[in-house]
């Protein structure tokens, strides 16, 4: 399949490995699939009218016509591995799996409630910030693009904060923000130019909460405006909240809504693939990768403590250069900045620090925790019922202390740590070659101290296991179905007074189902999805070696059995917390509970595992 990406053999699929089907996947999506839709599209009229429309794909599923590159894959595959694409009478049915979010209800998804939920719960809840400056501001360069402030004013939101005035309400530390504006705002007039696309840059205000749930209370949205004098200002529109119901105007605006956070959510599913998926997961790791085959003998105990996490991660990544990230490759198709998607993930890189991906690091930064000597985890959540944060905080523990327990075996002291000549020369590849762009960053650990090492392993553990699964297997889950999380919006929001509004008034799921992804690219999108969320059935989790003869120093196995009985009491921890009724944000009214960080060191083998929903492998394959 790697026929132009070059992958050391040692990181190979060597093993006999499910994975190959995943990878086999994915050809097939690509050579096969895709043709196969195109033509479908251009036999029929390429839109979907209705949510209804869009249900047929996962209740009766979609006929593809039999074309020569889908007989093709037929020589070349056995078509039973793609268990979605199922032969019917000379042509093939594509039926796909009904996603999470909507299987115990198909409504729910469009309640302000869930919405915030997936804010915390959902696959990218790793970007909302405590507020402590109102209006927010804009950290783009008022030379470039002038002022960038928020247009979002008290009166906007009062109303809706439980009494108490906005300055309250940030003291209080009960207003949050998803702030995308500066991610994409310097990028849009480019994005906006392309064809079948109309991106805003949003900023989402919410309030939390006396029940711990929150609320999101404004949207606005921004385009960018080119001045005569070569400024990129801002023209910015604010939406709040609208009741469903009523009649006429007050109906209307209750879709205007909808379609505000609909075009949230395109900010955040590109935002999620892009930086906290493929950036911040997948392409990061592999410096790491690389610098410890180099400089590491296979019988250093720092190469056997991080061995497991690197598995098959060189592989898939080169399996995706060459089909989803390439040019013109599939996340090109689907994600809304299309050729500029690359350089954007690019250029957020300068960004990127290795300090800020320990998980306590990053919740202060983000202001959603505080330091607290007196919390278990050194950290005190301001959103108490924060899923992500709350099993992550537990399994981030558990790393640190099994890192903690290993590394003392090997280095009684800082001394032997800085006399190690190979480890010194690890750190150095890591820093100055691999991630030699941003080397000079004054954020690396200098790697003096056994401190620093044990931190540093638990990110690259973390990093490569917990976040990464955070982000990778929620993904059909929660966006199989377009209209939960749109990857594309291609219209602009209706003004009163046009046709256009009068058209979301005569029929608003038509229109809302052609402001985003168009039916080509979401059919291919979340064949993707599906393929990219499933777990292969010999995945190895957290906790798990594949060779039990990994090491033969009893105290180290020891401590590795320590740390496997601290993951299985965190699942049966998550298990408890789905069910506690005070903790609305674990289920929530899509019914669909916040299971990504169950350890699951335990239960989940072979096909099973497939399209769970949980589970954290040691490794990013997938
Ligand atoms: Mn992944």
């Amino acid at each position: 399949m790697l026929e132009n990406i070059y992958v050391p053999r040692d990181e190979r699929f060597g093993h006999l490995k499910m994975a190959d089907f995943l990878g086999y996947s994915i050809k097939a999506l690509v050579d096969g699939i895709v043709p196969a839709i195109r033509t479908y599209v251009d036999l029929t009229p390429g839109e979907f009218d209705s949510f209804k429309d869009i249900l047929k794909l996962y209740e009766g599923g979609l006929k593809l016509p039999s074309i020569p590159a889908l007989e093709e894959l037929r020589k070349r595959f056995p078509l039973q591995l793609v268990k979605d694409l199922i032969p019917a009478g000379g042509d093939y049915l594509l039926k796909l799996p009904m996603p999470h979010v909507i299987r115990e209800d198909k409504k729910a998804w469009m309640t302000d409630d869930e919405f915030a939920r997936e804010i915390l719960a959902g696959v990218n809840p790793m970007v909302i910030a405590r507020l402590t400056e109102f209006p927010p501001r804009s950290r783009l360069d008022p030379a470039r693009y002038g002022d960038q402030t928020s247009t979002i004013t008290a009166a906007h939101v009062e109303r809706g904060l439980e009494g108490l005035t906005v300055q309250q309400a940030i003291d209080g530390n009960r207003l949050y923000v998803v702030d995308h504006h500066d991610h994409f705002m310097p990028y849009l007039l480019d994005i906006n130019s392309l064809d079948d696309n109309f991106i805003y840059a949003t900023r989402t205000l919410l309030f939390l909460r006396g029940d711990g749930t929150l609320a999101p209370r404004a949207i606005e949205l921004s385009l960018p405006h080119l001045q005569d004098d070569g400024l990129i200002t801002a023209r910015s529109t604010v939406y709040t909240p609208a009741a469903r119901g009523g009649t006429g105007a007050g109906a209307v605006e209750w879709w205007v809504w909808q379609l505000a956070k609909a075009y949230v959510n395109v900010n955040d599913y590109c935002w999620h693939q892009l930086i906290s998926h493929w950036l911040n997961t997948h392409a990061v790791m592999e410096p790491f990768v690389i610098a410890t085959t180099r400089q590491l003998s296979v019988a250093h105990p720092v190469h056997k403590l991080l061995l497991p996490h690197y598995r098959d991660t060189m592989t898939i990544n080169a399996l995706a250069r060459q089909t989803l990230i390439n040019g013109g490759g599939i996340f090109e198709m689907t994600v809304f900045p299309r050729k500029h998607a690359l350089a954007m993930s690019s250029a957020f890189y300068k960004d990127w620090s290795f300090a800020d991906q320990a998980l306590p690091d990053d919740l202060v930064k983000r202001g959603v925790a505080v330091p607290d000597p007196a919390s278990p985890y050194k950290v005190r959540l301001l959103i108490e019922d924060y899923p992500y944060a709350n099993d992550g905080l537990a399994v981030w523990h558990a790393i640190e202390q099994w890192a903690t327990e290993y590394l003392a075996i090997y280095y009684p002291n800082d001394g032997v740590l800085q006399g190690d000549a190979e480890l010194q020369a690890w750190w150095k590849e890591v820093r100055e070659v691999g991630h030699g762009d941003i080397k000079d960053a004054t954020w690396w650990p200098e790697m003096k101290t056994v401190a620093e090492l044990v931190k540093a392993c638990a990110t690259i553990i973390w990093i490569g296991s917990a976040l990464h699964a955070a982000v990778n297997f929620g993904q059909y889950p929660y966006a199989g179905y377009l209209p939960n999380r749109p990857s594309v919006s291609r219209r602009p929001m209706p003004e009163p007074g046009t046709k256009e509004y009068d058209e979301l008034a005569r029929d608003p799921e038509k229109v809302f189902v052609r402001t985003i992804t168009k039916q080509m690219q979401a059919i291919v999108g979340i064949s993707l999805l599906e393929i990219l969320s499933k777990h292969s059935s010999d995945e190895v989790y957290l906790g798990q070696r594949d060779t039990p003869e990994w090491t033969s120093d009893a105290k180290a196995l020891e401590a590795f059995k320590r740390f496997g009985a601290r993951l299985t009491e965190i699942e049966s921890r998550g298990v408890a917390m789905n069910k506690d009724p005070h903790r609305k944000n674990r289920v929530g009214p899509t019914n669909f509970p916040y299971t990504l960080l169950y350890p699951n060191t335990s239960d989940l083998k072979g096909d099973a595992a497939g399209l769970s929903a949980r589970g954290i492998p040691n490794s990013i394959s997938i």
